[in-house]
This record gives structure tokens, C-alpha cells and sequence, in this order.
């Protein structure tokens, strides 16, 4: 092992999680050295790149909880970040509107949540001022979140990885640098990659769809196992843009964790309409018949599964039939904007979100990150995380700080 291949730290996946606890680390102790290592060929090739784009403002996490916080400190500092480095961005707000009579007790709900969230600007709205913000929105009432937003996340993970390279000439970022495995030594882990090995005294686990396996890799049997949801987009033509000005969401079924199908104007042009949210027989699949022997039968395996199946299978079923069905997704829509048509919408693209399952059958809802001796594994950061990523890459550099003793 030379001096050009041996760290302080090594980070496990170039996504934003991976690449804001570098930049924090970095900020805070400018002679440590760090390694990113990503797989892909560039950063943010997964979920960082395949999301919807939305800076959260944090309406609908449990107060108290890691999401809760870390979404509204992430969001203050993304927004401070993005105008630094000129990375555009634009607070449009959101709307959330019932269209049904039964989504009012949870309308109410999500608005007190909010309230005791703190979050600035909430209002209660009716249908002529739903029709003022969306005229082509028809819902019986609506909540107004002013403070919500959009950007792109992989131009933000661009910039970080930018950045950490930059504040250290020994920082590296390694692309197409695969993880295989990890051999402890007393004073330093070899980390093998399909490139070589490199050695660090500590390792930090940013990878994903794929963390669980690298925890693994290290020994740590954590007490979940990440499960794909594929999530498809359908997007505007250019002559349906006119039918949708910034972001309208339903109102969520509150037993699911996902926020349901919503319209999303893009920061880079265009309105986008999803994700739904099916299980997916490919971590790393993008395709609607996307399919991998080992992640299946992987998943197959673990109990939790058969037991979220047997919870959610009604919705489950509902999901893919939508998934499969162009006239069933734009019922959904229809839902919230009536005259949308079938040549309003076009398939654009998926995304795949690792969601951290519990043996019992539940769905983790809130982050989770695991410390061991020498490493820290972030087990799940589902959204907002792209949002709250500065926030949890605080919160890394602080485990690391404290138990790294840097
Ligand atoms: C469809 C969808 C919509 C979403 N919408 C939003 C939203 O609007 N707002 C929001 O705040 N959040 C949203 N999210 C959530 C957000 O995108 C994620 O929480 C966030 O991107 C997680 O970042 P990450 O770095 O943990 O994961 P990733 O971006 O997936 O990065 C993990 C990286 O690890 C790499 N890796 C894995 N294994 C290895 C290995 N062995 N060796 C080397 N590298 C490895 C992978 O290649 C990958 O690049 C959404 C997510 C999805 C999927």
C-alpha cells in the first residue's frame, strides 16, 4: 500500500448522504484525509439523481423525530448552500388537497403537525383559493406550504464532491470504485474495491440501496434489511404544462410511508407527475419488469417481507395494477386536476428508494445510523434526506468527531 491509497476515512457511496458527512468532516477537520468510493461511473447516479426534486419543508414528520429535525436544519443550510454556489433553486410552495369529504380529519392532521413542527406560512385554503394558486386543482381544501421548494439534488452532490476534493489535495473522490469487502487490522481496515485496495482507519457507510450488505460486509448484522420501491414518473407535454404552476400533492394515507403521486414542476424544466410506489425485484432496477435472481431471492428470504406483504397487500396489489396501467395512473391524477387527458401524460423515468424493514413486518420510518468502533452506518435515509442531507452529514460528522476521537 502506498501513501496515495491510505485515508483517514472511507466513505462508502458517492450519493448526498456520502458526500455531505465528507464535506462536513472536511469542514471541520481540514487535515483528515478522505476517500468517497462510488461504484457508478460519476456521483448521485441513484437515488440522489432519480428523485423528485422537492426541498421539503417537513409538514409531515413526527415532531421530535431525526426527520423532523434534520429536515428543517437541512433545509436552511441546502438553501444557504445552493445560493453560495449558485445552484438554482426556487421556494414555489406546495399545495396538499383533499378531494374527498374522508381526507379532512387527515388534512387537519397534517396541519397541526406542521404547526407544531414550526413550519412558517401554513394556511388552511378553500377551493377559490386553491383555484387561484392552481386553476386546473379541484379539492374541497387544501393546505398552502409556502416554505416548500425545488432543486436538483445531483447538482448539489456534484458541488459537495467538488468541494471535498477541493479543501484537501490528499481528499479523493473514487468513482467506479465498487466496495467488496472490508479486512480489520489493528490500527487500519483494508477496504477491498473491484479497483484495488486502499487502507483507512475508519469507514463510513453511505451506500443506499446496497447498506445493509456493506454493514454487512463489516461485520454488523444490522436488525433490518433494505427493500426497493420503484417509484415511476409520468411527465407533462409541453401543451399540459399550462395545467399545473408549481406542486400539488394529495393528501398521503397516513398507514403508508410514501406521500402518494403528486405533481412536481421540475427545477430543470417541465412538471413531472409520481412516483407510485411498488416493490421492485431489482435493488438497482429501473425498469417496470426489472429483475435480479439474488435481490429476490435476497428479499424473498426475510420474514419482514412476507410480513409487509401480508400488511399492505391491498395498497400493494392497487400499486401495481397502477404501475402496469397508463389509464389507471391518470385516474390518480385526475383526482386532483379533472381535465387532465391521456395525451396530457408520458412515461418519463423511475427511481428506486431503499426502505429499511424490520423483522416484524414494519417499515422504518424515521433515519436510523449505527455506530460500531470504527465506523458509522447510515441504515436508513429515506426522503427527505436528499433534503436534510447537510443536517444528517452534521450529525455523522459529530459520531465521527466523538468516537474517531479526530
Ligand atoms: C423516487 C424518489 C423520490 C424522492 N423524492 C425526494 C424529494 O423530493 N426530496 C427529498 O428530500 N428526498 C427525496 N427522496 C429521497 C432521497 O432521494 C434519498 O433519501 C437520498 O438521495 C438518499 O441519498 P443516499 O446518498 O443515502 O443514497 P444514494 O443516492 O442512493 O447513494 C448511495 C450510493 O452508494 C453507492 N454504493 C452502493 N454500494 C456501493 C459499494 N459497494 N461500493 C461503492 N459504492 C456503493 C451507490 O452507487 C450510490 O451512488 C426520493 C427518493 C426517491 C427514490
Amino acid at each position: 500500500m502506498n501513501g496515495s491509497n491510505v485515508f483517514d476515512i472511507a466513505v462508502v457511496g458517492g450519493g448526498i448522504i456520502g458526500l455531505s458527512s465528507a464535506y462536513k468532516i472536511v469542514l471541520a477537520h481540514p487535515d483528515i484525509r478522505i476517500a468517497v468510493l462510488e461504484k457508478e461511473e460519476e456521483v448521485a447516479m441513484h437515488q440522489t439523481g432519480r428523485n423528485s426534486g422537492v426541498i421539503h419543508s417537513g409538514l409531515y414528520y413526527q415532531p421530535g423525530s431525526k426527520k423532523a429535525g434534520t429536515c428543517a436544519k437541512g433545509r436552511r443550510e441546502l438553501l444557504t448552500f445552493a445560493k453560495r454556489h449558485r445552484i438554482p433553486c426556487d421556494i414555489c410552495g406546495k399545495i396538499v388537497v383533499a378531494t374527498e369529504e374522508r381526507e379532512l380529519a387527515t388534512l387537519e392532521m397534517i396541519l397541526q403537525n406542521g404547526v407544531d413542527n414550526e413550519i412558517e406560512g401554513l394556511e388552511e385554503i378553500g377551493p377559490g383559493q386553491i383555484k387561484e394558486i392552481e386553476p386546473y386543482c379541484e379539492g374541497i381544501a387544501a393546505i398552502r406550504v409556502p416554505s416548500t421548494g425545488i432543486i436538483d439534488f445531483a447538482a448539489v452532490a456534484r458541488k459537495l464532491a467538488d468541494l471535498v476534493e477541493k479543501k484537501n489535495k490528499a481528499n479523493r473522490i473514487l468513482t467506479s470504485h465498487k466496495v467488496e469487502g472490508f479486512d480489520r487490522h489493528d490500527f487500519y481496515t483494508k477496504v477491498r474495491t473491484d479497483q484495488g485496495a486502499l487502507a483507512a482507519k475508519y469507514v463510513i457507510n453511505c451506500a443506499g440501496l446496497q447498506c445493509d450488505r456493506v454493514a454487512k460486509m463489516d461485520n454488523v448484522a444490522p436488525e433490518m434489511k433494505i427493500v426497493p420501491f420503484r417509484g415511476d414518473y409520468y411527465e407533462l407535454t409541453d401543451e399540459a404544462t399550462e395545467k399545473v404552476r408549481g406542486l400539488i400533492y394529495p393528501v398521503p394515507d397516513p398507514s403508508l410511508p410514501f406521500l402518494g403521486v403528486h405533481f412536481t414542476r421540475m427545477i430543470t424544466g417541465g412538471v413531472e407527475c409520481g412516483p407510485n410506489a411498488v416493490f421492485s425485484f431489482k435493488r438497482e432496477g429501473y425498469g417496470k419488469t426489472a429483475f435480479d435472481m439474488g435481490d429476490t431471492i435476497d428479499a424473498l428470504s426475510y420474514l419482514g417481507l412476507w410480513r409487509m406483504f401480508m400488511k399492505y397487500w391491498r395498497s400493494g396489489l392497487k400499486e401495481y395494477a397502477r404501475a402496469f396501467s397508463k389509464k389507471l395512473f391518470l385516474r390518480q391524477l385526475q383526482r386532483l386536476v379533472p381535465s387532465l387527458q391521456d395525451s396530457d401524460i408520458r412515461p418519463c423515468r423511475a427511481g428506486v428508494r431503499a426502505q429499511a424493514l424490520e423483522r416484524n413486518g414494519n417499515l422504518i420510518d424515521d433515519f436510523r445510523i449505527e455506530r460500531q468502533t470504527n465506523s458509522i452506518h447510515v441504515l436508513n435515509a429515506p426522503s427527505p434526506a436528499a433534503t436534510a442531507a447537510l443536517a444528517i452529514g452534521d450529525h455523522v460528522n459529530e459520531l465521527a468527531t466523538r468516537y474517531f476521537k479526530l
